[in-house]
């Protein structure tokens, strides 16, 4: 089992065996975060999509406090190894690596590549998605995507799918259906919605469209879920 925090936007906390993992803590700036990045407990690791500003956010002061290890596509580790980050991971989409809080896989997402940060100078990414296996549960945090069939290749392999429904940036309502049917995840936590006024949209018309696919679970920023 995990323990599933969201803190709004595309932020999750996951926890397990006394482990516990961030990703893309966009706290500071965040208008519907519940928590402040200090009162964050301590990490083990700190996982990055991709380098835009509402998710690379307080990453690298919160691996400099924990030494927390920040696993990232490649260009993103590095430039968060050039801030100071004192424990990096470089990865790239198609591979996986064992942690000892469990087991990372970058998988595709269609998003753009900028990393946004003093000092991100010339450096570019390709966005990624994880799934991410802690507690025996597997988790797929889609990050910043456009509906790609690409998800489907995840169909039987993924638990728990943390889902961007917010449109403008990601997929709406309805892609994000689709992206359900592709990967029948038992479990779907919608995220990337109402932060910002051009991503207000509601849930339960989400939770609609999904309909007997999946067991869709609304979280408020704060709000947990087990699975
Ligand atoms: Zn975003």
């Amino acid at each position: 089992m995990v323990t599933i925090t969201w803190h709004g936007h595309a932020c999750f906390v996951l926890e397990a065996d006394g482990r516990r993992v961030i990703i893309d803590p966009f706290l500071t700036g965040n208008p519907r975060a519940d928590v402040e990045a200090a009162e964050v407990p301590t990490l083990d690791a700190i996982l990055l999509t991709h380098g835009h500003g509402d998710h690379l956010g307080d990453a690298v002061p919160l691996a400099k406090r924990d030494s927390a290890i920040v696993v990232a596509p490649y260009e993103l580790a590095r430039f968060c190894a050039e801030q100071g980050a004192p424990n990096v991971h470089p990865m790239h989409i198609g591979g996986a690596h064992a942690f000892p809080f469990g087991t990372v896989k970058l998988v595709t997402a269609i998003h753009g590549g900028a990393v946004e940060a003093d000092g991100a100078g010339p450096y570019t990414t390709h966005p990624c998605g994880f799934v991410v296996t802690m507690g025996g549960t597997r988790i797929y945090h889609a990050g910043d995507t456009a509906l790609t069939l690409d998800m489907q290749l995840l169909a039987g392999r993924v638990d728990v799918m943390l889902c961007p429904i917010g449109d403008n940036y990601t997929m709406g309502i309805e892609d994000a259906a689709r992206a359900v049917d592709f990967v029948k995840p038992r479990l779907v936590v919608p995220m990337h919605w109402g932060t910002f006024p051009v991503i207000e949209t509601d849930p339960e018309e989400f939770r609609r469209a999904v309909g007997e696919h999946a067991r869709v679970e609304v979280l408020r920023p704060g709000q947990s879920c087990r699975c």
